[in-house]
C-alpha cells in the first residue's frame, strides 16, 4: 500500500469540495480525491440556479419559503447563516469569473416552485456547470492543491473517535493510505443507489456507509427528494431533469386527457405525489409538460440546453408537449454536522449534499443546495484555518498500524465492498423510515 501525507484531504470535487479548497489557508497542502473525472459531479448538472438574498426586505420571506418547503423541520440557525451569507458568496462567485444572466445591465432573477419572489440567479439552464467549472479553474490555479481523479475513498483511518485520514483505491486497483490532519467529506448524494435518478450513478453514498461503520452520527437519512419532472425515457441511465424554473416561468402540467391537475409550483414533494396519483389514474408511466406557453424566445434564451436535449430525444419543446416522470433527485439527510460543518468525529468535516446541517429540513427549497453547499464549505475551511485543535496529533503515531488494519479489511472484502456499502445505506434508510 502506498502512503500519501497531506495537511487537508477533501473527498469530492463538486462545488462544495472545490469551495472548501479555495478557502483553506494557502500554506496548507490540500489533496482532493474524486471517484471519477473532476468534471463528473452533480454540481456540474445543476440547471435552475442559485438563491440569493436580494435585499434585507426579502429576509423574512426567504426564511419562510425555506422553512415551509422543509415542513418546518429545518435548523433555523443554519437557514439564517445561509441566507445572511448569500450575498458575499454571490459576490465572490462573480469575482471568480462566474457569469450570471443580466437584464438591462442588472442581475436577472428567476423563480422556482415554492419561492414567493424571484431570487434565483442563473446562467442559461446550466448554472451548475458555469459555477463549478469556474471554481475548478480557480482551484487548478492554486499551487497548494492537488487533485487525484479516479481515486475512491474506501474507509476512514481513525482511532479514539479521531479521523487520521482515509484508505483509497486508484483506477488500477492500487491501495493508498492517505494521512491528513483534517479530512473534509464532500462526496455528494446517493442517486446511484436508485434505478431512476437525476444524479451521476457513481454517487452511491460511500461516505455514509463508512461513517456508519465508524460510529459517526447521521441525521434524517430517510429524507430523500424526488424531483417531480424528469424527461420520461425507456432508456436506462441518468434521468434528464426538466428544471423547476420551467414551471416557475409558467409551463403547465396535463394529464392523459389534456387537463390540468395540479398547481405547477407546489413544493416538490407535494407535486410529486400529485403526479404519481395522476399517473396511476391515467394508467401511464408519465404526465405531460407544456413548455410551448413560454414562447420560443424565452425557451431559446433561458432553456437552450433543455431545448437541445429534448430535440435529441425527438421533442421540439417550442411545439410539443413532453412526457415527464418523477425521479430521485436530492438527499436532504446525511452526516450530521454542526454550524461549522464539523461531524461527531474529531478532525472530520462534511459539506454539501453528503452532510446534514439542517438547512433543508424534510424537503429542499429549489436552488438552495448550491448556496448551502458553498456557505458551509467555506465555514468548514475557515474553521480548519483557525487551526482549532479538535484532534489529538499524538494519535497520528498510530497511523501506519491502523492503515494496515484498514487495508486488510478492504482486501478481505474488496470484491463485494461497493455492494455492501450500497446495501448498508439502503437498509439504514429503510430502518429509519420504519422507525417513524
Ligand atoms: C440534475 C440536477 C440539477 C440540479 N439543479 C440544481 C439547481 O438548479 N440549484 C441547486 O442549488 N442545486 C441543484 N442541484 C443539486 C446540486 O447540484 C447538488 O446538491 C450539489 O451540487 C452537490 O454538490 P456536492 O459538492 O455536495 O456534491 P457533488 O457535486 O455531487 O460532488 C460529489 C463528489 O464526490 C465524489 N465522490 C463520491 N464518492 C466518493 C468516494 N468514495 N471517493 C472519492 N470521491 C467520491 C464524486 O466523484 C464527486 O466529485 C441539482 C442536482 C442535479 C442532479
Amino acid at each position: 500500500m502506498k502512503k500519501i501525507v497531506t495537511d487537508v484531504l477533501i473527498v469530492g470535487t463538486g462545488a462544495s469540495g472545490l469551495f472548501a479548497a479555495l478557502h483553506l489557508p494557502a500554506d496548507r497542502q490540500v489533496l482532493m480525491i474524486t471517484k471519477d473525472k473532476a468534471e463528473h459531479s452533480d454540481s456540474f448538472l445543476a440547471q435552475g440556479g442559485i438563491c440569493v438574498l436580494r435585499d434585507d426586505s426579502d429576509y423574512d420571506s426567504f426564511m419562510e419559503d425555506t422553512l415551509k418547503a422543509g415542513h418546518y423541520e429545518n435548523r433555523r440557525e443554519s437557514v439564517d447563516i445561509m441566507i445572511r451569507s448569500s450575498r458575499d458568496i454571490i459576490r465572490e462567485l462573480i469575482d471568480r469569473g462566474v457569469d450570471f444572466a443580466h437584464k438591462d445591465g442588472e442581475l436577472e432573477y428567476t423563480r422556482e416552485g415554492c419561492h414567493s419572489k424571484p431570487r434565483i440567479l442563473f446562467h442559461e439552464d446550466i448554472t451548475g456547470q458555469e459555477i463549478t467549472q469556474k471554481l475548478l479553474d480557480n482551484v487548478r490555479a492554486c499551487p497548494n492543491v492537488t487533485i487525484l481523479e479516479q481515486m475512491t475513498m474506501l474507509d476512514f483511518i481513525e482511532t479514539k473517535n479521531t479521523c487520521l485520514g482515509v484508505t483509497a483505491r486508484d483506477e488500477s486497483g492500487e491501495h493508498y493510505a492517505i494521512e491528513a490532519q483534517r479530512t473534509i467529506l464532500a462526496s455528494g448524494g446517493i442517486g446511484g443507489l436508485y434505478t431512476h435518478s437525476t444524479n451521476y450513478p457513481h454517487l452511491t453514498g460511500d461516505a455514509l456507509a463508512i461513517a456508519m461503520r465508524h460510529g459517526v452520527a447521521l441525521e434524517h437519512i430517510d429524507y430523500i427528494q424526488i424531483h417531480p419532472t424528469t424527461l420520461y425515457s425507456q432508456k436506462p441511465g441518468r434521468r434528464f431533469l426538466i428544471s423547476e424554473s420551467v414551471r416557475g416561468e409558467g409551463a403547465k402540467l396535463y394529464n392523459a386527457a389534456g387537463e390540468r391537475f395540479a398547481n405547477e409550483v407546489l413544493p416538490r414533494d407535494v407535486l410529486t405525489d400529485a403526479i404519481k396519483e395522476q399517473m396511476a389514474k391515467d394508467g401511464k408511466p408519465y404526465v405531460w409538460l407544456d413548455m410551448t406557453v413560454l414562447g420560443r424566445e424565452v425557451i431559446l434564451r433561458h432553456f437552450p440546453h433543455i431545448y437541445e436535449h429534448c430535440l435529441e430525444e425527438g421533442y421540439d419543446v417550442t411545439k410539443d408537449w413532453i412526457p415527464v416522470v418523477p425521479a430521485q433527485h436530492y438527499f436532504m439527510g446525511g452526516i450530521h454536522v454542526d454550524k461549522d460543518s464539523h461531524t461527531t468525529m474529531c478532525a472530520l468535516y462534511a459539506v454539501g449534499e453528503t452532510s446534514c446541517n439542517g438547512v433543508h429540513g424534510a424537503n429542499r427549497l429549489a436552488s438552495n443546495s448550491l448556496l448551502e453547499s458553498l456557505v458551509f464549505a467555506k465555514r468548514a475551511a475557515e474553521k480548519i484555518g483557525q487551526n482549532t485543535q479538535d484532534g489529538d496529533m499524538a494519535l497520528h503515531g498510530e497511523f501506519d498500524r491502523l492503515s494496515d488494519e484498514s487495508c486488510s479489511m478492504i482486501t478481505a472484502q474488496e470484491e463485494h465492498l461497493a455492494q455492501m456499502y450500497k446495501r448498508e445505506v439502503l437498509e439504514e434508510i429503510e430502518r429509519e423510515k420504519q422507525a417513524k
